[in-house]
């Protein structure tokens, strides 16, 4: 009876203990992506996560498919379309790496519940993050709420797992090709791809999507930018860091592979252990998640909950997806995000915080434009990083810490190379004034504030 591995946010052959637990058992692999955007809860994913989807799908499909196994593709509610899969193959396991959310858990524990009837094999596996949210807790047995110690207690413990190695060879199920196993969608026919417009360009100009991309970027963050990473992280002119965020995203490199590459090449030293500090925060996020799930929605911080935010301005928020704040900093970030799907991390601080603070607008219009525009668009670091700018996040920056912009831009861009590349329009007429005072907002986000205080 075959083994169905149940493919999520893990789109790779390489490090993948589901596959390799699969493997193991020794029975025919069927591989099934299910494109899910009906279960309660789930939050259905942005134009630019869904280009990466496809791109990422396709490169996995290739890579399984020269080992044996065809991807099949299912669309519909994982309760539902999981059981029908198991019935149709006759499945005698299935496994899966771990997720993290709210309604992902729920999807998750209500098969494991429901095949545990059946005498169905069900395991999932520790696939996406190097400690597991449950082991990693404060001397009185809580969740941390502060980074520091956290990530102090994550050293402590136990050296996360080695990569398993990627299956030379796989028996799939139906035969290399699949023609004998269940049928699945054609990727094309989910039209993950935007077409009218297409506005993918600069994406495809950035990105490549796929397991052998991560695993060259990785190669090469390690070779030439890793010695200087400490410095230079911050730097918007520069290509500092790694540019890993959407393929650890998509899970198209783990985090074990990650931490033990860098270890090896320069454990101890100042930049790898800023590094792995980064992809502590994204650990962090995720354990933030997991003991509050409604991080997209809700304060972590209840205490937000009396921040009155005024009114929203429609065309203050329309000023800021489109680039044309007046700011130029805050401008060229947002031009950044727009072609590439992405932005260097201390340009989305001071974008946040501009929208946050100068604007007065609700962090979740933000969260919900980054979400719908950035190509790692992740349920726990883009929350987590709005509430983090906020205010009203776990071991946020204090409220009164307001980015200014034109500081910001000297310290991180003192040439004017990175505002220069996305503002070709910057001395011309058509750019415009600045929409808002800094100065004056400033303070009127400091009163606005006080409310919370108040409230506390
Ligand atoms: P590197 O500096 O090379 O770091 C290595 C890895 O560590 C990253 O790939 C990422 O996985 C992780 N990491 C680094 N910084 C952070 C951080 N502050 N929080 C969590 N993880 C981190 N990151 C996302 O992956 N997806 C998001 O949707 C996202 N939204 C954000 C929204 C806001 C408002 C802010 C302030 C930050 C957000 N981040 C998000 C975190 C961070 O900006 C990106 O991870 C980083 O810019 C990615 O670039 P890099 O891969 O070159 O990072």
């Amino acid at each position: 009876s075959p083994s169905i591995v149940w493919y999520r946010d893990d789109l790779r052959v390489g490090d993948h203990p589901a596959l390799h637990a699969a493997v193991e058992r020794g029975e025919p692999i069927v591989a099934v992506y299910v494109l899910d955007e009906e279960s309660d809860g789930i939050r259905p994913l942005g134009g630019a996560a869904k280009w990466w989807l496809h791109h990422s799908l396709a490169s996995l499909a290739d890579d399984l498919r020269d080992r044996g196994v065809r991807l099949v593709l299912r669309r519909g509610p994982a309760g539902r379309v999981i059981p029908s899969l198991v019935d149709e193959v006759g499945a005698g396991a299935i496994f899966w790496n771990r997720r993290y959310g709210g309604p992902e858990r729920d999807v998750d524990a209500g098969l494991k519940s429901r095949f545990a009837d059946d005498g169905l094999e069900v395991r999932s596996f520790d696939g996406s993050l190097l400690f597991e949210p449950w082991t990693i807790r404060t001397g009185s047995d809580t969740p941390f709420s502060v980074f520091t110690p956290f990530w102090k207690a994550c050293l402590a413990a136990d050296e996360p797992r080695h990569p398993l190695p990627a299956p030379a060879e796989l028996d799939g199920y139906g035969g290399p090709d699949g023609r004998g196993g269940p049928a699945g969608d054609d990727l094309d026919e989910w039209g993950l791809l935007p077409t009218h417009p297409d506005w993918a360009g600069g994406l495809r100009e950035t990105w490549e999507p796929g397991e052998r991309s991560a695993a060259r970027r990785l190669r090469a963050f390690l070779d030439e930018d890793l010695a200087g990473y400490a410095t230079g992280r911050d730097r918007l002119d520069r290509q500092a860091t790694s540019r890993l965020s959407p393929h650890l995203r998509w899970g198209e490199i783990s985090p074990h592979r990650i931490w033990h590459a860098t270890r090896e090449r320069a454990a101890g030293a100042e930049g790898a252990r800023k590094f792995l500090a980064e992809v502590g925060w994204r650990e962090f996020a995720y354990h933030v998640l997991f003991h509050f799930p409604e991080l997209a929605t809700r304060n972590w911080r209840s205490e937000f909950d009396a921040f009155p935010w005024p009114r929203l301005h429609p065309s203050a928020l329309t000023a800021w997806e489109r680039g044309r704040t007046g700011v130029p900093v805050v401008d060229a970030a947002m031009r950044e995000l727009w072609h590439t799907g992405s932005m260097h991390n201390r340009a989305r601080m001071i974008t946040a915080s501009f929208l946050t603070k100068n604007l007065l607008i609700d962090w979740r219009r933000g969260e919900q434009w980054f979400w719908d525009t950035l190509v790692d668009a992740d349920h726990a670091s883009n929350p987590f990083g709005w509430q983090w700018v906020a205010g009203s996040g776990a071991d946020a920056a204090p409220y009164f810490r307001v980015f200014n912009p034109e500081l910001q831009r000297e310290k991180f861009d003192p040439d004017g190379e990175y505002v220069g590349r996305w503002l070709p329009d910057l001395d011309g007429d058509d750019y415009p004034e600045p929409i808002v005072d800094l100065k004056e907002t400033r303070a009127a986000a400091l009163a606005a504030y006080d409310q919370v205080k108040a409230s506390r």
